[in-house]
């Protein structure tokens, strides 16, 4: 079988694999239809050393049960399946509190955790099958299987900075970030309700897109021209939950500018700093609180689809190219050269 691998940095290759086979009984093997290259793809493709490849890639995904292991109980060969990025059993202390990301199953890792496995591949060995996947009611030539990728981790990483953020009806909201998760959060924050979306963002084909998708008001200055701009949109105080959908230092400090006292910022960019300000002057002053984490997107899935299924939101805008399996290190360019937003892969 064919599948993604990056060498080191910037080096993307696609070539034949081990077969993925079923290994435990547990398991399923997947025949993938769609997958998608994600913006943390790009923190390996900017940083990787040439001692941590080849590693394979991709974390989203929907494809088509070939085979199941003999304790897999809930689906059978043919159902057309979506995964989250995170393998769980979803029967745990932690999965019943609809916290997949902290399974404790030994099993239980996200995709990027296991070193012969990926998504952008024909095919794929999906451990804990019954708590991992979930069945689509659609065929697999549905117009919807864009939006629905977006339940593997876009949409449901944005909805989860919402969720977390306690975004209801009348909140007001800044999104940082114009990527994929950033513009689906501005999606996520309206569906719950958001009174004024305001997206903090400098690509205008992305900010467009994000007023399509919710957003009230775009700010396209960052730093403390960008607060200034956010402050004087929310009455001078700043707003009631801040989304950080980029994981950078500069974006923090922007969300701790723009928050209003008693607000809240919640972070699902993953962060690439280890220290941050978190004293008098920053959040404790001002009794702002810190959320956010990886997304536990298996919990989202049955809450989100629906509104899929029936044309409330239309997620899969955020992609924006579309190409097949070979085309994956040319889509690692695009993306990382921001002329692509987010781009599919179809197999
Ligand atoms: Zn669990």
């Amino acid at each position: 079988m064919r599948a993604t691998l990056m060498y080191s940095a910037g080096d993307v290759r696609v070539e034949d694999v081990p077969d993925s086979t079923i290994k435990n009984p547990t398991d399923a093997l997947v025949r993938i239809t769609a997958s998608c290259i994600c913006g943390s793809d790009l923190h390996p493709f900017h940083s990787m050393t040439a001692a941590d490849g080849p590693a394979r890639m991709g974390h989203e995904f929907i494809g088509i049960v070939e085979e199941v292991g003999s304790a897999v109980s809930t689906l059978a060969k043919g159902d057309l399946v979506v995964s989250p990025f995170a393998i769980s059993d979803n029967t745990c202390e932690f999965c019943r509190e609809n916290l997949q990301t902290s399974c404790t199953h030994h099993e239980a890792t996200f995709w990027d955790g296991i070193a012969d496995e990926g998504a952008q591949a024909e095919a794929i060995r999906v451990p804990l099958a019954d708590g991992t996947l979930v069945k689509l009611p659609v065929a697999p030539d549905s117009a919807l299987m864009p939006s629905l990728l977006t339940l593997a981790d876009v949409l449901g990483t944005g909805y989860h900075a919402a969720k977390i953020g306690g975004v209801t009806p009348g909140s007001r909201v800044t999104v940082i970030g114009d990527g994929a998760v950033g513009l689906l959060a501005v999606q996520s924050a309206k569906l719950l309700g958001a009174e004024q979306i305001v997206l903090m963002g400098r690509h205008q084909d992305r900010t467009d897109l994000g007023r399509e998708l919710g957003a009230t008001d775009v700010v396209a200055e960052r730093g403390e021209e960008g607060i200034a701009e956010v402050r004087d949109l929310t009455g001078g105080h700043g707003s009631h939950v801040v989304l950080e959908a980029v994981g950078h230092m500069p974006a923090y400090e922007q969300a701790v500018g723009v928050v209003r006292p008693g607000g809240v910022i919640s972070r699902v960019g993953v962060p690439q700093y280890a220290d941050a300000p978190i004293g008098f002057a920053s959040l404790f002053g001002r009794n702002v609180r810190l959320a956010g984490g990886p997304a536990p997107v298996r919990a989202y899935i049955d809450e989100l689809m629906p509104h899929i299924l029936s044309g409330e939101i239309e997620p899969g805008k955020v992609f924006d190219a579309t190409t097949n399996l070979d085309g994956a290190p040319a889509g690692y360019r695009d993306m990382d050269e921001r002329t692509s937003l987010k781009v599919l892969i179809n197999l």
